[in-house]
């Protein structure tokens, strides 16, 4: 599904977030992406959906090399490829239909399939009612969900999300985890980097901690016992 061969990425500014790094990820798993602040969590999984470029190595995501993609078709590569980020990432003036319909228009879908596709993953995240508010109007955990109904719109092969529950209160972050259990369940890969512990060593999974840009440990049902 992913897989990353000796993949490194350096900034500008000299920085070597991510450092000679292999992995392999299959259709189906749940992986966490664990590791103190700084650590280059998010680097690393930004370069999954190509929002940031390797320095060096190769990144096949869906059988497709990244290297060899044209910018015109990333967002081909968006639709295996659904992101969740830690403040949601709503367009504001949008209501809640239109967030999540945004991503199907920009494939060019029919507006018959993209009113029937929108309902049907906002009826999903437990949001039919509320489509057209506007994420103002919603609590943290309800604009998660929009944003999680955003990324699962267009049925992609993997969600990645970076910190989903960092802005969220425990019992709400307990329903968001409850809701990629879910997805996950259904089939869809999901990579979720993290500094929340609880969940980690609750809901056990494939645990993936990165330091200094370098896998330290690699565990299925890993417990989270970093400092971070
Ligand atoms: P956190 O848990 O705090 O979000 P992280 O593990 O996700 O951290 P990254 O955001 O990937 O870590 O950052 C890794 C390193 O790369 C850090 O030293 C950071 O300062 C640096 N870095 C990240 N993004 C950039 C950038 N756009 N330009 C330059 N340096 C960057």
């Amino acid at each position: 599904m992913i897989e990353m061969q000796d993949v490194s990425k350096k900034y500008p500014n000299g920085i070597i977030a991510v450092n000679a790094l292999d992995i392999l990820i299959n259709q189906g798993e749940f992986v966490y992406v664990v590791g103190p602040s700084g650590a280059g969590k998010t680097t690393f999984i930004k370069m999954m959906y190509r929002e940031e470029k390797p320095t060096s190595g190769k990144i096949i995501v869906n059988g497709v090399d990244l290297a060899k993609l044209k910018n015109r078709e990333v967002p081909y590569l968006r639709r295996n490829v659904g992101v969740v980020f830690q403040d949601f990432k709503l367009l504001p003036t949008l209501t809640v239909f239109e967030n999540v319909a945004f991503a199907l228009e920009v494939i060019e879908q029919s507006p018959k399939e993209i009113k029937r596709r929108v309902m049907e993953v906002l009826a999903l995240v437990g949001l039919k009612h509320k489509v057209r508010m506007l994420p103002s109007e919603l609590s943290g955990g309800e604009q998660q969900r929009v944003s999680i109904a955003r990324s699962i719109v267009n049925k992609p092969k993997v969600i990645i999300a970076d910190e989903p529950t960092g802005n969220l209160d425990p019992e709400t972050s307990w329903e968001i985890m409850n809701l990629l259990e879910e997805i996950n369940l259904q089939g869809t890969t999901v990579i979720m980097a993290t500094h929340n512990r609880e969940i980690v060593n609750t809901i056990k999974h494939r645990v993936v901690a990165i330091e200094n840009g370098i896998i330290v440990r690699d565990e299925q049902q890993g417990e989270y016992g970093y400092e971070g």
